[in-house]
C-alpha cells in the first residue's frame, strides 16, 4: 500500500530501522524447461546462440579489463573463462545440441554444460573441481545472457543500498553482500517465506507486499525504512520521528539469560535453535538443543555443489560449537523458493507441491548420499539426529532410512566410523503425514512440525505470496486440531515432538503449543529470549485455555490434568 507520495506500507517482515538509497534489482532463479523447438526455427535459435556467446565474451573481456588494473589473479580467472568458452568443444557440442537434436539454446547450454560439470565434480582433484566451479559461473553467465536475466549482483555492491525489487530470492538473501545491502522491500512475499526468515536470521530489515514498488519508488534516492513498523519514506521524520527505542524490552528479556524455560506453574519447556549459518550455533545464548539446521544454506551460500568434505568439516563444527547438545540437521531442502543459484532446475507448474525436498533427494541418488555420508562422519563429533524434510508418507520414511543404510554400507566399506544409533526423524508439514502421525510416531525416533508449510498445505494458500497471508495462517481451528493429534501422537508413544516453524517463536504460538503439550520449541536466535520470558508468564492451565479458544478439541488433556 502507498499512503502517500513518499510514504510505502507493507508487511513488515523483519526489524530494523536504516537508510540508504534504493537499488533497483530484478531477482532471477535460473530455471530451465526441458524445451525443443521447431526445426523450421533453426536460424533464429541458432542466432540467439551466437548471439549469447558473442555477449559473454565481451563481458568478461569487459572484467578483464576491469580487474587486470587492480588485481591479476582475479583478472585470470576471467581469462580462463574466456578461454574455455572460446575453446571448440563445449561450443561445438552446443551448437549440435541446437542444430541437430533441436534443443532450446538456454536448456542446450544447461545440458552440455551440467555434463561436463559431472563429469569434473566425480574427479579428487583440487584443480579440475576448479575448473568445474569455472564451468558452473560461466554456464549461469550465458543462460542469464540467454535469458536475459540479472546475475546475482548482489554480491558484489560499492555503496550501501536498500534493495527494491518485485521478488527476493534465498539464494539473493544467502548470497547478497552483507556489508552493503542495509535493507530489502519487495512487491512480492509473505512474512513465512524463506526469504523473510533468511531476512530475520541476518537481523537485515525487511519489507515486502508493497505494491507496484518498482514503479513508485524511484532508483538511488536515499530512502528510510523501519521493517517492524512495514513502513518506508523518503522523508527522515515519518520514519525516525516514529520510532521508540527498545532498550528497556531488551534489558527485561535478557534476564531470562540464566533462567530456565519453565512455565508458572514449574513445567519445563526446552528451547532449541533455528539455524542457517555456524556463527549462530555459539552466539551465547541460553538454548537446548538445536532443533532445526536448514543445511539447504550451505548448499546455497556456495558457488557450486558442497564436497561430501566442505559439507563434513561445516557439520563438525556444528556439533562441536554445540558442545554435546542435540544438534538437528536436516537434510537438503530445496525446490520450491529456494533454488541454489548453480542447479540447473527443471521449471514445474506448482514447484512447491513438486520435487521439493526429500523428493528432490530421492531423485538425486547421488547428492543425497554424499550429504548422508557428511552429516554420519560427523556424528562422531557431538549428538547429531538426522531430521528429513517433505515427508508425505509412510514409505517415504522408509525409503529415505534405506538411503541412510547405504550410506552406513559405504562408510563400513571405507572403515570410517559414525554412530551406529543415530537418531532418525522427519519433519511434520504435510497434511498426509500428520494425519499418520500415531504411526508415524512409531516409524521415527522424533519429528519436528514444521508449522511455516504445515499451514501453507493445509489451508492451500501460498506462504509466498502476500494476498492470502490471512488463510495461510497458524492460529486457526483446522491447525490446533492437526496440531493436537500429533501431540496426543507422539506422548503416547513417548517419542519426542519438536516445532521448528514460526508458529513457535510468535508470542500466542509458543503459548499455545504449550498448552497442546508441545514443550519441545525451535526457534530463531533472535527470539530465545522473547519465547522465555513469555511463556514464563504461563500456567499449563492457562495456556490449554488459550489453545482451547481455538478448538474443543482439549478435553482429553483437560481429563489427564484435571484442570
Ligand atoms: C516449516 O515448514 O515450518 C519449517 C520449519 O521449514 P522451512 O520453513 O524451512 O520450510
Ligand atoms: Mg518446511
Amino acid at each position: 500500500m502507498r499512503e502517500s507520495e513518499l510514504i510505502w506500507k507493507g508487511i513488515p517482515v523483519s526489524p530494523g530501522v536504516t537508510h540508504a538509497k534504493t537499488y533497483h534489482y530484478k531477482a532471477s532463479n535460473v530455471v530451465i524447461e526441458e524445451g525443443y523447438f521447431e526445426p523450421a526455427k533453426v536460424q533464429d535459435k541458432l542466432k540467439l546462440f551466437h548471439d549469447t556467446f558473442s555477449e559473454a565474451i565481451i563481458e568478461l573481456h569487459d572484467l578483464y579489463e576491469l580487474f587486470a588494473k587492480k588485481d591479476k589473479k582475479n583478472a585470470d580467472i576471467f581469462a580462463v573463462h574466456i578461454q574455455i568458452i572460446e575453446g571448440s568443444s563445449i561450443q561445438q557440442k552446443v551448437l549440435q545440441a541446437i542444430e541437430q537434436e533441436y534443443m532450446q539454446v538456454d536448456y542446450a547450454i544447461a545440458t552440455v554444460f551440467d555434463a561436463y560439470i559431472d563429469k569434473f565434480s566425480k574427479i579428487q582433484d583440487e584443480l579440475v573441481s576448479t575448473r568445474a566451479n569455472d564451468l558452473h559461473d560461466l554456464k549461469i553467465r550465458l543462460l542469464s545472457i540467454c535469458n536475459k536475466q540479472q546475475t546475482h549482483e548482489l554480491s558484489n555492491l560499492t555503496e550501501d543500498v536498500i534493495v527494491v525489487a518485485d521478488t527476493i530470492y534465498p539464494s539473493d538473501i544467502a548470497t547478497l553482500d552483507k556489508t552493503h545491502v542495509k535493507g530489502i522491500i519487495t512487491q512480492t512475499g509473505g512474512a513465512f517465506s524463506h526469504a523473510a526468515m533468511l531476512a530475520r536470521s541476518l537481523s537485515l530489515p525487511a519489507i515486502f507486499g508493497i505494491e507496484n514498488v518498482m514503479e513508485t519508488l524511484p532508483d538511488g534516492q536515499r530512502l528510510y525504512m523501519d521493517g517492524e513498523k512495514g513502513i518506508a519514506s523518503l522523508n527522515e521524520e515519518d520514519v525516525l520521528g516514529a520510532q521508540q527505542t527498545p532498550a528497556c524490552k531488551h534489558e527485561q528479556e535478557s534476564t531470562y539469560i540464566e533462567k530456565e524455560t519453565i512455565l508458572k506453574d514449574g513445567k519445563r519447556v526446552q528451547i532449541g535453535i533455528n539455524i542457517d549459518a555456524l556463527e549462530q550455533v555459539d552466539a551465547g545464548l541460553p538454548y537446548d538443543y538445536v532443533g532445526l539446521f536448514r543445511t539447504e544454506f550451505v548448499y546455497m551460500q556456495n558457488d557450486h555443489l558442497p564436497t561430501e568434505e566442505e559439507q563434513f568439516v561445516v557439520y563438525r563444527k556444528a556439533l562441536e560449537c554445540a558442545n554435546g547438545k542435540i544438534v538437528t540437521l536436516r537434510t537438503l531442502d530445496v525446490g520450491g523458493d529456494k533454488i541454489p543459484p548453480y542447479l540447473t532446475w527443471k521449471k514445474e507448474l506448482n514447484p512447491v507441491l513438486g520435487e521439493r525436498g526429500i523428493r528432490f533427494c530421492f531423485a538425486h541418488e547421488e547428492l543425497f548420499l554424499t550429504q548422508l555420508k557428511a552429516m554420519l562422519r560427523a556424528s562422531v563429533y557431538g549428538q547429531l539426529w538426522i531430521m528429513f524434510p517433505m515427508v508425505t508418507s509412510l514409505e517415504d520414511i522408509q525409503k529415505a532410512k534405506s538411503y541412510v543404510r547405504q550410506a552406513m554400507e559405504i562408510l563400513d566399506r571405507e572403515q570410517i566410523p559414525y554412530d551406529k544409533d543415530i537418531k532418525l526423524g522427519i519433519m511434520i508439514e504435510v497434511p498426509a503425514i500428520a494425519m499418520l502421525a500415531d504411526v508415524v510416531a512409531d516409524e521415527v525416533d522424533f519429528a519436528s512440525v514444521g508449522t511455516n508449510d504445515l499451514s501453507q498445505y493445509l489451508s492451500a494458500s501460498d506462504r509466498m505470496n502476500e494476498k492470502v497471508a490471512e488463510y495461510c495462517a497458524y492460529q486457526t481451528p483446522a491447525m490446533i486440531r492437526i496440531l493436537h493429534f500429533i501431540a496426543q501422537a507422539f506422548e503416547e508413544k513417548a517419542k519426542p515432538l519438536s516445532v521448528c516453524g514460526e508458529m513457535a517463536m510468535d508470542k500466542e504460538g509458543a503459548v499455545i503449543l504449550a498448552g497442546l503439550g508441545i514443550y519441545n520449541l525451535s526457534v530463531d536466535t533472535r527470539s530465545v529470549l522473547r519465547v522465555k520470558e513469555t511463556l514464563a508468564q504461563y500456567t499449563q492451565g492457562e495456556a490449554m485455555e488459550l489453545a482451547s479458544q481455538y478448538e474443543e478439541v482439549l478435553t482429553w488433556r483437560k481429563e489427564k490434568f484435571d484442570i
